[in-house]
């Protein structure tokens, strides 16, 4: 039977779109260049409407082991501050995430392809999306979502990423004492050219993701160890944390060209741009997941509602505009000179203004087109 739409990309975005469509009897087809699901690099900050719409996918957070994070700490001197976070939130590893969402989208009926990468995506002269992958096969729909995160699809290049940015992420097994201070508590940790993150996941263990501008790794011989240390150097609250620690993974993964405050500005019928694909927001907001499962929640409902793409593209972007701009000034802050010099000042009014951009940084569900409200629900 001819598919009705192919995703390409089975992460959090392209599983949320395939669950939601097979779950309607639709006829849909994913495909995804993993075999099985691999560590990502992420912070595994789950926000609260985060877990809701997992929560709405089938998706048993706290059954998979996910940590409750009630708390916030901006670690850039000592003593850290801490705010309570204004939204319920957990961590989850990405790997158990994927793994769970992959595993859904099959029991929803949607064909899965594993293991199989899309080489191109092409519009057919009789207007067929079709994507042709890595094995010579080729598979054809009448419309396509594209969910392939940071990757780029030929055709479809990777936006701009004029920071050049490069992110690590490291499991670490911390010593007692540290992993119980830890414990429940997100903590951002500032240093020269970048920031990172560091909670507790499943398993008794601590996620350290952190981003760095290129020309910052250039000034540590492009060496993450060198990186890591200067890191501990410039903020001793990490030191403090990895005192004793026992890493995890060989060494970090790593990922490069992060086009942050990208959002699609169009698109062409048929295609619906999802996650990544569609908006990249800074990390540090700990949104990303949210961000891919409402652009999938909302092309879905689009789709259902014969909501052309570009018109379904440009509403999406109007709709997250706001959040990405706060979010980027936000940042830019963090990666300020100026800013750091007054930081002790702002380390006395953090927690309010934590407690405030954390709320202004969510999607709010105001951002759900009419359309696709008519439809989700
Ligand atoms: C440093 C860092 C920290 C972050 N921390 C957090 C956080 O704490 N909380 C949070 O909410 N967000 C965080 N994010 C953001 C979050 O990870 C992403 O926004 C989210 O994963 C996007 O989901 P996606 O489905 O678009 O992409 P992905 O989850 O990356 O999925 C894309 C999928 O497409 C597949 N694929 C790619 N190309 C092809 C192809 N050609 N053919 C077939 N399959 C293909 C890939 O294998 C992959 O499985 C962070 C991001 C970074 C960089």
């Amino acid at each position: 039977m001819q598919d009705e739409v192919l995703i390409i990309g089975g992460g959090v975005a392209g599983c949320a779109a395939s669950i939601a469509l097979g779950r309607r009897g639709r006829r849909i087809r994913l495909i995804e260049r993993e075999a099985t699901p691999r560590h990502k690099v992420c912070g595994e900050f789950l926000s609260g409407e985060a877990l809701e719409d997992l929560y709405a996918l089938g998706i048993d957070v706290v059954a998979l082991g996910a940590v409750p994070i009630p708390y916030v700490r901006l670690a850039a001197a000592k003593p850290a501050v801490e705010a309570p976070l204004p939204f319920p939130a957990k961590s989850l590893t990405r790997k158990t995430l994927d793994t769970a969402l992959i595993a859904e989208a099959i029991s929803s009926g949607v064909r899965v392809e594993r293991g199989r990468s899309v080489q191109s995506l092409t519009r057919t002269p009789a207007g067929m999306w079709q994507a042709t992958l890595d094995d010579g096969a080729v598979f054809e729909a009448p419309t396509a979502f594209l969910a392939t995160g940071k990757h780029d699809l030929r055709g479809y290049p990777r936006p701009k990423d004029p920071q050049r940015w490069v992110a690590f992420k490291m499991y670490y097994r911390l010593a007692p004492a540290q992993s119980a201070d830890l414990a429940h508590a997100s903590e951002l940790m500032l240093y020269p050219g970048g920031y990172g993150g560091i909670q507790p996941v499943e398993g008794g263990i601590a996620n350290l993701c952190w981003v760095v501008q290129q020309r910052y790794l250039a000034g540590v011989g492009h060496r993450w160890e060198n990186l890591l240390a200067k890191m501990q150097q410039d903020c001793p609250h990490l030191a403090m944390r990895l005192s004793g620690a026992e890493p995890l993974l060989d060494k970090p993964i790593a990922v490069t060209h992060i086009p942050y405050g990208h959002i699609r500005r169009t698109t062409e019928d048929g295609l619906y741009c999802i996650g990544d694909q569609a908006a990249v927001i800074p990390s540090f907001t700990g949104d990303g997941i949210s961000i891919a499962l409402h652009t999938a929640r909302c092309a879905v409902a689009a789709f259902l509602a014969g909501e052309s793409a570009p018109l379904f593209q440009a509403r999406l972007r109007s709709a997250l505009l706001p959040q990405m701009r706060l979010a980027e000034f936000a940042a830019d802050g963090l990666n300020n000179a100026l800013a750091r010099a007054v930081l002790p000042f702002c380390l006395r009014i953090w927690p309010g203004v934590m407690r405030v951009t954390a709320r202004l940084t969510r999607v709010a569900a105001g951002h759900t087109t009419a359309v696709s409200h008519a439809v989700a629900d």
